[in-house]
């Protein structure tokens, strides 16, 4: 099968041609109709997230057709389309695992990390963090719920009963939240990177009540914030937009140094945190929900074998929406 490898962190990616994988216990073999490109493949191969398998087949928004089950996968049925997530195995006997916490696992492993994904013809997932696509999504529309989705929503989900939430970054990620956000009937403020007139218009046109730079202040003070872009400056800024008793979500895996700031900005009972990788629940609630809250996800599609210059154009934030390779 065709694939997209990672020889070394820091290099390109390289094409390759590796046999097809077979799918043990529990697993499924699924011929790939689409796979995202998110932020943290970026982290992967710049060498910020440590030890990755290598060689590595990244990619951890899948959509793919079952082909071919392993002895005790009964989950689903050959020819299902199922989306597999960034979290790919667990335990299921540490504590965590045992109280819903499985996105904590103590061994937990991750696809397109430490497992192979989906930058490829085919690719084997457990079963049990495989889960149904909505038929409302086309394949490629799909894939970015598998991530920028369910790590969104998560993010949203522990931002709590918040009416005005701000969002930090908007890409991927956020323009899926900001639906889901309007939906549920909250007031959306977008924060982009100073200037980015488009990155503006483009969550104005989601239903963000306000666009404005990271480095303004909204109109009226935040009852929580998220932050998706990895930059740690962002957090006492979205501190000081957000009003006594509000929460900042960080949702990304990786993020700069977050610099020294004044207690006052955390004082009054603001509290900051972060989100680790995703629950099943999650994905069972948020691929419920993204049909009823009528998402859309806006792609730009590349062949599979212009995997680098999807992670190029990611990496230049020149996209509006999510890179999804297509083998
Ligand atoms: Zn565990
Ligand atoms: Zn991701």
């Amino acid at each position: 099968m065709r694939v997209q490898l990672l020889i070394e962190a820091t290099r390109p990616l390289v094409p390759a041609e590796l046999p097809e994988p077979r799918p043990g216990p529990g697993q499924l073999l699924l011929a790939v109709m689409a796979c995202a490109v998110c932020r943290t493949d970026l982290h992967i191969l710049d060498g910020e997230l440590a030890q990755p398998k290598l060689p590595l087949v990244p990619g951890h928004e899948i959509v793919g057709t079952v082909v071919e089950k392993g002895s005790d996968a009964d989950r689903f049925a050959i020819g299902d389309r199922v989306g597999v997530p960034w979290l790919g195995w667990t335990c299921g006997v540490c504590d965590y695992c045992k109280s819903g916490r499985e996105n904590l696992c103590d061994r937990a492993r991750f696809t397109g990390y430490q497992i192979d994904g989906g930058y490829a013809e085919l690719t084997v997932a457990d079963q049990r963090y495989c889960f149904a696509i909505p038929a409302a999504f086309g394949d490629v529309e799909a894939a970015p719920l598998l991530c920028a989705g369910l790590i969104g929503y998560r993010t949203l989900r522990l931002a709590g009963e918040s009416e005005r939430i701000g969002i930090y970054g908007f890409g991927a990620a956020a323009h899926i939240v900001a639906q889901v956000a309007r939906y549920q009937g909250r007031q959306v403020f977008a924060f982009t990177r100073p200037g980015d007139k488009a990155a503006q218009d483009f969550a104005r046109s989601l239903g963000a009540v306000w666009a404005g730079g990271s480095d303004e202040m909204p109109p009226e003070p935040l009852d929580a914030a998220l932050i998706f872009a990895p930059v740690g400056a962002l957090v006492p800024a979205a501190l000081a937009a957000t009003r006594k008793g509000g929460t900042v979500v960080c949702g990304g895996i990786h993020m700069s140094d977050i610099p020294s700031f004044p207690y006052r900005l955390l004082w009054e009972e603001r509290v900051v945190r972060s989100v680790a990788n995703l629950t099943r629940r999650d994905a069972e609630e948020f691929l419920a929900l993204a049909p009823k809250a009528g998402v859309t996800t806006a792609t730009v599609t590349y062949p599979l074998a212009e995997a680098n210059q999807a992670l190029t154009d990611l990496r230049n934030g020149v996209l509006q929406g999510a890179a999804v390779l297509v083998p």
